[in-house]
């Protein structure tokens, strides 16, 4: 007997593809991606709108997976953590960022990371494996199904893992992310966090047309070394000459993502060192005021502090915010993700 497929695996094109070979055309092939992604149905019977023949074949060659949520968390500020069992014995974390005007999801791209950088709870279990197209999905369809409502509005690529490491099933996933069949999201909505991988970022906007983050947090080359072992493979130069070789499209701008940690990265004379870094480049700079943790030996900066440096950027002209630190009593927050050896047994 023919070993079934999970349809959810296939990219938009290759299913485009297998539909047609089955004889499924045009406007039935939007169909079924409409009940596979839209209306997250479970069987093929549920696709009352195609032709039984055509249901049948499907069922024959194909199944549909769905992955669970074993548990989850909520904090005082409405952010819920969810762990996600996967089909082998690993689990992941996905968390869902309520606010007035949106709801966040962040995702994560693999079991673990191996990128090691050292503010970093998820860093510290090192790289398992990288997710499936399908694996990097069902976090957006199982929180859809426990929220019982239609209603992310955006996803950051910013939980588990390192995107760029994973890229084969990064931008397939994004391609159903955005397509109005499928999760019918903006594309200004879905934004990739990376630690820096130079070539790949060079290459992003040739991929796709969702939004990119760099997590910079240093200005020299001896901190970023020392916090985020990527640099000693691209250096800042490296670093930010990908982004002005970047394809990027004219109103879009790069997001910068800076981590600051008391005594090591949030002096005047960085905020001065950042300015000229960051010149020549559209940029949005996000400042995060680390979240402390008793496994980490960071601290985080006094609030006159970041007030002082984001005052400094704006005067330069550069757009800073601060962002607010969501779901940090339930370790949600960024850089907070870790599945531990029991949660992954
Ligand atoms: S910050 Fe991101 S890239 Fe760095 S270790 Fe954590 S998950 Fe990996």
């Amino acid at each position: 007997m023919m070993n079934k497929v999970n349809i959810k695996t296939i990219s938009l094109d290759l299913l485009d593809r297998e539909l047609k070979d089955m004889g499924l055309e045009g406007f039935r092939t939007s169909q079924v991606k409409r009940w596979l992604y839209k209306f997250d149905v479970k069987s093929f019977d549920q696709m009352t709108n195609i032709g039984k023949k055509y249901r049948e074949q499907l069922a024959e060659k194909y199944t549909i997976g769905q992955l669970e949520i074993v548990d989850h968390q909520k904090s005082q500020d409405g952010t819920i953590k969810f762990l996600i069992q996967l089909e082998d014995e690993h689990k992941i974390e996905a968390v869902c960022i309520p606010a007035e005007d949106r709801r966040t999801l962040c995702i994560s791209t693999q079991v673990g990371c191996g990128m090691a950088c050292r503010f970093c709870l998820t860093g510290t279990m090192g790289i398992i494996r990288n997710l499936s197209q399908y694996e990097i999905l069902e976090q957006v369809a199982c929180v859809k199904r426990f929220l019982k409502e239609d209603k992310i509005s955006n996803i950051v690529f910013m939980g588990m893992g390192e995107p760029l490491a994973n890229t084969k099933n990064l931008y397939p996933s994004i391609a159903i992310l955005i397509d109005s069949e499928c999760f019918d999201l903006s594309h200004n909505h879905v934004t990739v966090s990376t630690c820096g991988i130079a070539p790949e970022i060079e290459k992003f906007s040739n991929h796709t047309t969702a939004k990119l983050a760099i997590s910079l947090n240093a200005t020299t080359d001896e901190v970023r070394d020392e916090i985020m072992p990527i640099n000693k493979k691209y250096n800042l130069k490296q670093l930010i000459q990908a982004c002005h070789n970047m394809n990027l499209p004219k109103r879009d701008r790069i997001t910068f993502e800076y981590v600051m940690l008391h005594g090591l990265n949030d002096s005047m004379e960085d905020a001065k060192r950042l300015v000229k870094l960051l010149e020549g480049l559209r940029v949005k700079i996000n400042l995060l005021p680390f979240n402390e943790s008793p496994q980490m030996v960071y601290k985080r900066p006094p609030q006159e502090h970041v007030k002082k440096f984001q005052e400094y950027l704006l005067n330069k002209g550069l757009f800073a915010i601060e962002r607010k630190s969501r779901g940090s009593d339930i370790l949600g927050a960024c850089g907070q993700l870790v599945t531990t050896k029991t949660d992954n047994q």
